[in-house]
């Protein structure tokens, strides 16, 4: 029999106005692909979870009802200097704890209503993430720092593109170290929150942010680089490897759920006639993709604000994400890839530097920040031969890098078997 509960009064037996004692694990519904690919109710155990009606544990803390705007003409963010003095400049209204409802059904926690499905899914959504970076990625708890504030249906503005509220997304947003889960209007199928592929990738955005950018809101390298109104080839790198790899990643995360490996993870969301090519687009198990002569040099000559402006990110990092899919997939190393990925994005070592300490290194001279030096930390960090070779030959043949450039000046880069796959046609040198 159901029996309709505000959870933290009848199942925690709490007093109002008291604050929710350490409950983790708790047991609850949220809605997971299956293996037919319907998302259906199924029983999970949140890990993380400290206030399950607030949504707040120690992977994420759930706002609602924020108002954020970002506008170059705003004053107050204008004259921010501090990453705080930022983040309180974009926050126009804060908002408050959400307040989630369920059903008691013995002992699982069932949402009451919509708002606490889509929540609930997505805390379980995010501590996957977070849970696939830490075992998976190997990156300590520690790393992640404090829960990262997920603004719920917040009125998200970017004042230079539109008075109106940006609606149909979900994002890792780096100026307040926090996600939002923005309200939906066209994509109808299913939510993005509910989406585990989707939120693996905003989730790897937090991880590159924290590890390849040094944690900083505003990455050095990134603004330094696309400051000028001139070509930002090293900031366009960046930028796609950020994009490709949380693609790569969210790949790799549902390749432990419920339904199994899914390169297709975008068609339950993105789906039809406007959305549709999304899924195509970025559909890793696609092999036949190549590197352009077009791509490279808009990847070389544009700024990073044309470069993303036109989602050439997104086309550069796809190739990216689907040499490494198919170097890891054939070679039967997935996860010892992903693991070299993830330890690629901040080394100290000088013989094998991250990619934090090679754009660190060339900030003078962005035009040195190459693809082959990028992708190059990726290869330094495998230690397996045979995956390194297949890493070298997906990305000299879908990224078009020449042996030369991609091996450089260390012997050990490449194994001398590695000349390239036989996928794509090669380009003529640039000039
Ligand atoms: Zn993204």
């Amino acid at each position: 029999m159901l029996r309709t509960v505000i959870a933290a009064t009848a199942v925690l037996g709490l007093g109002v106005g008291c604050a929710p004692e350490s409950s983790a694990p708790v047991k609850v519904s949220a809605l997971v692909l299956n293996s037919n690919g319907e998302y259906a109710p199924q029983e999970v155990e949140l890990k993380t979870i400290s206030d399950i009606v607030g949504l707040n544990g120690s992977v994420a803390d759930f706002r609602g009802g924020a108002r954020i705007v970002f506008d170059s003409q705003d004053q107050d963010l204008a004259t921010a200097r501090t990453p705080e003095a930022i983040a309180a400049a974009l926050l126009k209204e804060e908002g408050y704890d959400v307040s989630a409802s369920y059903i008691d059904q013995g002992g699982v926690l069932w949402p009451a209503d919509f708002h606490t499905w889509n929540m609930v899914t997505a805390y379980y959504n995010l501590e996957r993430a977070f849970d696939y970076f830490q075992n998976v990625g190997n990156v300590p708890a520690a790393d992640f720092k404090k829960p990262v504030t997920t603004y719920y249906f917040p009125e998200f503005v970017i004042a230079d593109v539109d008075k109106d509220p940006l609606l149909d997304n979900a994002l890792y947003f780096s100026l307040m170290e926090s996600f939002m889960v923005l309200p939906f209007d066209k994509l109808q199928r299913a939510p993005l929150a509910i989406n585990a592929g989707i939120i693996a990738h905003e989730y790897s955005h937090r991880v590159f942010n924290l590890k390849a950018y040094g944690g900083s809101p505003i990455p050095e390298a990134l603004s330094f680089w696309s400051s000028s109104a001139g070509p930002s080839p090293g900031a366009n790198i960046l930028k796609a490897f950020d994009e490709g790899l949380a693609d790569y990643h969210a790949y790799g995360s549902t390749c432990r759920s419920t339904k199994g490996c899914d390169a297709k993870f975008f068609s339950t969301s993105f789906h039809g006639e406007t959305y549709g090519q999304i899924t195509t687009n970025r559909d890793l198990s696609n092999t036949s993709r190549c590197m352009t002569s077009a791509l490279r040099e808009q990847l070389r000559v544009m700024n990073l604000g044309e470069f993303s402006g036109a989602g050439k990110e997104y086309e550069v990092g796809t190739l990216l994400a689907s040499a490494l899919y198919q170097a890891g997939e054939n070679t039967g190393q997935r996860e010892v890839l992903i693991r070299s990925i993830v330890a690629a994005y901040n080394d100290e070592d000088p013989k094998k530097p991250g990619l934090f300490q090679l754009a660190k290194n060339n900030l003078s001279d962005q035009t040195k920040f190459t693809l082959a030096v990028a992708a190059g930390a990726i290869i330094t960090h495998i230690t397996d031969l045979r995956l390194k070779e297949a890493v070298c030959n997906e990305l000299m043949d879908h990224l078009q890098i020449p042996r030369e450039q991609l091996v450089g000046t260390d012997p050990n880069m490449c194994p001398a078997s590695a000349n390239g796959g036989t996928q794509c046609t090669l380009l003529p040198p640039e000039e």
